[in-house]
Protein backbone atom coordinates (compact mmCIF):
# COMPACT_ATOMS: atom_id res chain seq x y z
CA UNK A 1 0.00 0.00 0.00
CA UNK A 2 1.56 3.58 -0.83
CA UNK A 3 2.79 5.56 1.62
CA UNK A 4 1.75 8.84 1.88
CA UNK A 5 3.77 10.41 4.86
CA UNK A 6 6.05 8.86 7.65
CA UNK A 7 8.17 9.74 10.59
CA UNK A 8 10.53 8.12 12.77
CA UNK A 9 10.89 8.83 16.64
CA UNK A 10 13.86 7.33 18.40
CA UNK A 11 14.04 7.86 21.97
CA UNK A 12 15.93 6.18 25.42
CA UNK A 13 13.84 4.09 27.31
CA UNK A 14 12.53 6.63 29.96
CA UNK A 15 9.03 6.31 31.24
CA UNK A 16 8.68 10.02 30.65
CA UNK A 17 8.64 9.48 26.95
CA UNK A 18 5.37 7.66 27.10
CA UNK A 19 3.63 10.73 27.09
CA UNK A 20 6.01 11.72 24.36
CA UNK A 21 5.30 9.11 22.18
CA UNK A 22 1.15 9.86 22.82
CA UNK A 23 2.21 13.28 21.52
CA UNK A 24 4.43 12.93 18.36
CA UNK A 25 1.28 10.47 17.20
CA UNK A 26 -1.03 12.67 17.65
CA UNK A 27 0.72 15.47 16.28
CA UNK A 28 1.53 13.53 13.59
CA UNK A 29 -2.26 12.36 12.53
CA UNK A 30 -3.49 15.26 12.79
CA UNK A 31 -3.28 15.58 9.30
CA UNK A 32 -5.29 12.32 8.34
CA UNK A 33 -8.12 14.28 10.65
CA UNK A 34 -8.90 11.36 12.87
CA UNK A 35 -12.30 11.46 15.20
CA UNK A 36 -11.55 11.79 18.67
CA UNK A 37 -12.17 8.23 19.60
CA UNK A 38 -9.82 7.32 16.91
CA UNK A 39 -6.78 9.28 18.34
CA UNK A 40 -7.69 8.25 21.42
CA UNK A 41 -7.23 4.20 20.42
CA UNK A 42 -4.47 4.99 18.50
CA UNK A 43 -2.61 6.95 21.38
CA UNK A 44 -3.69 4.51 24.31
CA UNK A 45 -2.23 1.60 21.99
CA UNK A 46 1.06 3.23 21.19
CA UNK A 47 1.55 4.00 25.24
CA UNK A 48 0.42 0.49 26.08
CA UNK A 49 3.26 -0.38 23.87
CA UNK A 50 6.10 1.67 24.74
CA UNK A 51 5.49 1.23 28.07
CA UNK A 52 6.14 -2.39 27.41
CA UNK A 53 9.59 -1.60 25.80
CA UNK A 54 10.36 0.63 28.74
CA UNK A 55 9.48 -1.91 31.57
CA UNK A 56 10.02 -4.85 30.08
CA UNK A 57 12.17 -4.70 26.93
CA UNK A 58 14.45 -3.15 29.02
CA UNK A 59 13.65 -3.87 32.80
CA UNK A 60 17.39 -3.13 34.30
CA UNK A 61 18.65 -1.60 31.59
CA UNK A 62 18.15 0.80 29.30
CA UNK A 63 18.36 1.42 25.23
CA UNK A 64 16.76 3.11 21.98
CA UNK A 65 12.85 2.58 21.17
CA UNK A 66 12.34 3.35 17.77
CA UNK A 67 8.82 4.45 16.58
CA UNK A 68 7.36 4.54 13.31
CA UNK A 69 4.01 6.06 12.20
CA UNK A 70 3.26 6.01 8.51
CA UNK A 71 -0.05 7.35 7.33
CA UNK A 72 -1.12 4.81 4.15
CA UNK A 73 -3.31 5.23 1.20
CA UNK A 74 -6.81 4.42 2.17
CA UNK A 75 -6.64 6.36 5.45
CA UNK A 76 -4.97 2.99 6.51
CA UNK A 77 -2.41 4.31 9.85
CA UNK A 78 0.56 1.91 10.26
CA UNK A 79 2.71 2.09 13.74
CA UNK A 80 5.37 0.07 15.01
CA UNK A 81 7.17 0.30 18.05
CA UNK A 82 10.57 -1.60 18.18
CA UNK A 83 12.94 -2.18 20.65
CA UNK A 84 16.41 -4.23 21.44
CA UNK A 85 16.00 -5.56 24.65
CA UNK A 86 14.87 -9.17 26.46
CA UNK A 87 12.36 -10.46 23.95
CA UNK A 88 10.00 -12.75 24.99
CA UNK A 89 10.13 -16.07 24.84
CA UNK A 90 6.63 -17.14 24.30
CA UNK A 91 4.62 -14.95 22.33
CA UNK A 92 1.16 -16.41 22.62
CA UNK A 93 1.37 -16.86 26.02
CA UNK A 94 2.55 -12.78 26.45
CA UNK A 95 -0.64 -11.91 24.33
CA UNK A 96 -3.26 -14.04 26.53
CA UNK A 97 -5.32 -11.72 28.68
CA UNK A 98 -4.36 -10.87 32.61
CA UNK A 99 -0.47 -12.63 31.63
CA UNK A 100 1.67 -10.70 33.37
CA UNK A 101 5.36 -11.39 33.95
CA UNK A 102 5.28 -8.36 36.19
CA UNK A 103 2.24 -8.83 39.07
CA UNK A 104 4.25 -8.16 41.76
CA UNK A 105 4.21 -4.18 40.13
CA UNK A 106 0.31 -4.25 39.77
CA UNK A 107 0.46 -4.88 36.10
CA UNK A 108 -2.88 -6.28 34.78
CA UNK A 109 -1.70 -8.45 31.70
CA UNK A 110 -3.70 -6.42 30.04
CA UNK A 111 -1.75 -3.89 27.44
CA UNK A 112 -1.61 -6.44 24.08
CA UNK A 113 -5.44 -6.80 24.91
CA UNK A 114 -5.85 -3.19 24.62
CA UNK A 115 -3.68 -2.65 21.73
CA UNK A 116 -5.59 -5.71 19.97
CA UNK A 117 -8.86 -3.84 21.09
CA UNK A 118 -8.10 -0.73 19.93
CA UNK A 119 -6.39 -1.40 16.49
CA UNK A 120 -7.42 -3.43 13.13
CA UNK A 121 -4.19 -5.39 13.10
CA UNK A 122 -1.52 -6.21 15.97
CA UNK A 123 1.47 -7.85 15.30
CA UNK A 124 4.35 -9.25 17.88
CA UNK A 125 7.60 -9.87 15.94
CA UNK A 126 10.20 -11.17 19.27
CA UNK A 127 13.45 -13.01 19.93
CA UNK A 128 14.71 -13.68 23.47
CA UNK A 129 17.95 -11.69 23.80
CA UNK A 130 17.56 -9.53 20.67
CA UNK A 131 14.32 -7.50 20.57
CA UNK A 132 10.73 -7.20 19.95
CA UNK A 133 8.66 -5.33 17.23
CA UNK A 134 5.11 -4.84 17.59
CA UNK A 135 3.47 -3.83 14.63
CA UNK A 136 -0.27 -2.03 14.22
CA UNK A 137 -2.76 -0.94 12.00
CA UNK A 138 -5.73 1.04 12.12
CA UNK A 139 -8.30 2.44 9.44
CA UNK A 140 -9.62 5.72 9.75
CA UNK A 141 -13.18 6.15 9.30
CA UNK A 142 -14.48 8.56 6.34
CA UNK A 143 -16.68 11.45 8.15
CA UNK A 144 -17.81 14.80 6.90
CA UNK A 145 -15.91 17.82 8.14
P1 LIG B 1 -0.15 -4.10 31.76
O1 LIG B 1 0.18 -3.77 30.31
O2 LIG B 1 -1.61 -4.42 31.95
O3 LIG B 1 0.40 -3.10 32.71
P2 LIG B 1 1.74 -6.20 31.24
O4 LIG B 1 2.64 -5.18 30.63
O5 LIG B 1 2.39 -7.25 32.05
O6 LIG B 1 0.61 -5.48 32.12
P3 LIG B 1 1.04 -6.87 28.52
O7 LIG B 1 1.32 -5.49 28.07
O8 LIG B 1 -0.15 -7.56 27.93
O9 LIG B 1 0.85 -6.92 30.10
O10 LIG B 1 2.33 -7.77 28.27
C1 LIG B 1 2.31 -9.14 28.68
C2 LIG B 1 3.70 -9.64 28.98
O11 LIG B 1 4.46 -9.69 27.76
C3 LIG B 1 4.52 -8.78 29.91
O12 LIG B 1 4.26 -9.06 31.27
C4 LIG B 1 5.96 -9.15 29.52
O13 LIG B 1 6.35 -10.36 30.10
C5 LIG B 1 5.84 -9.41 28.02
N1 LIG B 1 6.23 -8.25 27.19
C6 LIG B 1 5.41 -7.35 26.59
N2 LIG B 1 6.08 -6.46 25.86
C7 LIG B 1 7.39 -6.78 25.99
C8 LIG B 1 8.62 -6.24 25.46
N3 LIG B 1 8.62 -5.17 24.66
N4 LIG B 1 9.78 -6.86 25.79
C9 LIG B 1 9.79 -7.95 26.61
N5 LIG B 1 8.68 -8.50 27.14
C10 LIG B 1 7.50 -7.94 26.83
MG1 LIG C 1 1.95 -3.77 29.26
Amino acid sequence: MKVLNEIKFIMPSLSVNESAARAVVSSFLIQADPTVEELSDIRTAVSEAVTNAVVHGYRGSSGKIELTVKLLEGREIYIRVKDSGCGIADIKQAMEPLFTTAPEEERSGLGFSVMESFTDRLTVRSKPGKGTVVTMRKRLSVHGS
